[in-house]
């Protein structure tokens, strides 16, 4: 990318920025003005949006994902992640621009495929992928968590965001390479309190999904608690 490229890049994160916190009643996903009973996401970027129906059938592309890396039951996402997409833009601002009632709905209606999905009727607790309390700190909040609790209201599952904690601040995961974007995350995560999830069917959720490492690395520190099975769910996957 040029320079003019990316200083033109950043002006119009910047402008993204300025226009949702002036305008929280603005759609994050088209910027039009929300109706009374709208929140976060206007009803036509409800309609467009790209939903998948992951929650139907075990071998979908998230899933993929996970094959011969770890031990998993299911694995959905509910939208597809497109570079550009309105789908992006919500999860943009709901990281950076304070939106938590965009990741509260996504978690809604989430839950809402969970609840007709076979397999996920027996979950019993819902485990938002942490951010490292530095990094938490900065941005004032985890994005995963809220929805979880959107998800956490439907189904009326409990959340635990104490239990799984993440040690290792690692880089922006967007700069990096696949190979290295793997290497950066092992190990970058520790349950502390294992009793709290041992024996259970665990559900972890996040906001995206790119290559999968992130989520692999909270599993596989998760089947060291001898957890009984684990799900998957993030609100978009890239396929
Ligand atoms: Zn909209």
């Amino acid at each position: 990318m040029s320079f003019i490229a990316r200083i033109f890049q950043r002006l119009s994160a910047l402008a993204e920025n300025l226009l949702s916190l002036l305008f929280p009643s603005l759609c994050s996903g088209c910027r039009n003005h929300l109706n009374s009973g709208e929140s976060g996401i206007c009803s036509s970027c409800l309609y467009r949006l790209p939903y998948t129906d992951h929650h139907l059938h075990k071998d979908n592309r998230i899933a993929k994902h996970f094959w011969g890396k770890v031990p998993f039951h299911a694995a959905m996402a509910l939208l597809r992640y497109k570079k550009g997409s309105r789908t992006q833009k919500l999860i943009y601002n709901l990281k950076y621009n304070g939106r938590y009632e965009v990741g509260i709905r996504l978690g809604n209606m989430m839950a809402e495929r969970l609840m007709i999905s076979e397999f996920y009727k027996d979950v019993e607790v819902i485990v938002p992928v942490p951010l490292h309390k530095s990094k938490e700190r900065k941005r004032g909040y985890n994005q995963s968590l809220f929805i979880a609790e959107g998800l956490s209201a439907i189904l009326n599952i409990p959340v635990n965001d104490t239990a799984l904690i993440r040690n290792i601040a690692t880089e922006s995961q967007t700069l990096k390479g696949r190979y290295s974007r793997h290497e950066n995350i092992q190990h970058a995560f520790s349950v502390v309190k294992p009793a709290e999830l041992s024996g259970k069917h665990i559900l972890i959720v996040d906001d995206v999904i790119t290559t999968g490492a992130t989520i692999t690395a909270c599993a596989i520190e998760l089947q060291q608690c001898d957890i009984r099975k684990l799900s998957i769910a993030v609100a978009a996957g890239a396929e």
